[in-house]
């Protein structure tokens, strides 16, 4: 499960995950996590603003798409890439 809850941390209290001070701007609280996505509870991903990246939607969806990818890695047990959507990557 990822997730994106945005600023308002209060769902990741609830549950219990590990939580600490925001950077950004209007940002008080967000789930602490690694470089991956994780947060301190196994099977429990965290992206974006409430993972604490800078407050852009380029840079927040990004980071959604870098927390499925390494979760995607992770169940299938190798690094997951799926280009064949891409015509120009088809050989
Ligand atoms: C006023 C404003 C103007 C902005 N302008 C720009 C701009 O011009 N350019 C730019 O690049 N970025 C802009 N941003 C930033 C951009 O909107 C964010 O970077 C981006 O939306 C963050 O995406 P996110 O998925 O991390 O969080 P969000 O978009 O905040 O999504 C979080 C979602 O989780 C939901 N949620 C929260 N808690 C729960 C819960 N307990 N249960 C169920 N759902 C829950 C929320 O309702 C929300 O739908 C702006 C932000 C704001 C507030």
């Amino acid at each position: 499960m990822i997730l994106a809850i945005g600023a308002n941390a209060k769902l990741a209290e609830t549950i219990g995950l590990k939580t600490k001070d925001g950077q950004e701007r209007y940002v008080k609280t967000i789930i602490d996590t690694d470089s991956a996505g994780h947060t301190s509870v196994e099977g429990i991903w965290a992206a974006g603003v409430a993972a604490g990246v800078s407050v852009h939607t380029i840079v927040t969806s990004g980071d959604g798409a870098k927390a499925a990818i390494n979760l995607l890695s992770e169940l299938k047990g190798e690094r997951y890439t799926d280009h064949e959507a891409v015509p120009s990557a088809k050989h």
